[in-house]
């Protein structure tokens, strides 16, 4: 089953309408967008688009949404890897995995492919993580690295690819041909916030009475991936209690349950 393995993904297309709050951000990945859509014109030009982007920035900021839009806009392929699932794999299987994951962006290229937690296997060498029982990583990060450098830039596959821990990279990732354009994801401020519910309230019934400017007041520090969770939760409350629409209150029990969870989790914590 392993040519099914890295079939691109389907489902509906994601595009930068269902990102909000990193507009900043968007920008820096449209000439990318741009690309996939026309290689012939970069190509004809002799400018090297660069093979590889390491979005980086803390968990549920959107760099995952973000990788998909990326391919959504440019209407191409996205093939997804989790750097963090090769940790687990026999030794050789991870290697060969990935050499078969940019087989198949090639031959539908242009292409995207998205590689999640790349500092599970790009940690830097040497380190104390590294004594013993990490050749599987080696030989995956090698066998990345090589992929990549193998490109000649007519591949038509742009490697994106998402880090929480930018630090801890080996430096051999960062070099150039490799993952040589870097962009950085921050948590969204106050206006991030109420956009980022503006695009998570689009299907759901909001009552009259709700105002996302103060929601998005009462929010600072959630991100993306909380702020969609937290209009999830106030739905599912509003279903409870039988509501037509979704309503002030339920949003701020939602809210409340949420920070609740969220301190008793810290506190539960060895
Ligand atoms: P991780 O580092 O944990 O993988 P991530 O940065 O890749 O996190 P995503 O997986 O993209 O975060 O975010 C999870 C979900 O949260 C997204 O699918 C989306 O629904 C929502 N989300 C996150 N950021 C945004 C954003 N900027 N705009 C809209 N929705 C967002």
């Amino acid at each position: 089953s392993r040519a099914k393995l890295y079939q691109p993904e389907g489902g509906p297309r994601t595009t930068f309408a269902d990102v909000a709050g990193i507009e900043e951000v968007e920008q820096e990945v449209t000439e990318i967008v741009d690309f996939l859509r026309e290689p012939e014109k970069y190509r004809k030009l002799g400018a090297q688009i660069p093979h590889g982007v390491l979005l980086s920035g803390p968990p549920g900021t959107g760099k995952t949404l973000l990788a998909r839009a990326v391919a959504g806009e440019a209407k191409v392929p996205f093939f997804s890897m989790s750097a963090s699932e090769f940790i687990e794999m026999i030794v050789g299987v991870g290697a060969s995995r990935v050499r078969d994951l940019f087989e198949q962006a090639k031959k539908v290229a242009p292409s995207i492919i998205f590689i999640d937690e790349l500092d599970a296997i790009g940690r830097a060498r040497g380190g104390a993580q590294s004594l013993g029982g990490n050749d599987e990583r080696e030989q995956t990060l090698n066998q990345i690295l090589t992929e990549m450098d193998g490109f000649t830039g007519s591949e038509g596959v742009v490697v994106l690819a998402a880090t929480n821990r930018p630090e801890i990279l080996d430096q051999a990732l960062l070099r150039p041909g490799r993952f040589d354009r870097r962009v950085t994801v921050s948590p969204p401020d106050l206006s991030g916030r109420r956009k980022i519910l503006e695009v998570h309230t689009r299907g759901v019934p909001v009552g009259p009475d709700v105002d996302l400017q103060a929601l998005a007041s009462a929010t600072p520090g959630m991100v993306g991936a909380d702020l969609k969770n937290l209009v999830n939760e106030a739905a599912l409350l509003a279903a409870r209690r039988a509501h037509a629409t979704v309503v002030t209150a339920d949003f701020t029990d939602a809210l409340e349950k949420i920070v609740l969870g969220t301190v008793r989790g810290i506190m539960l914590t060895p």
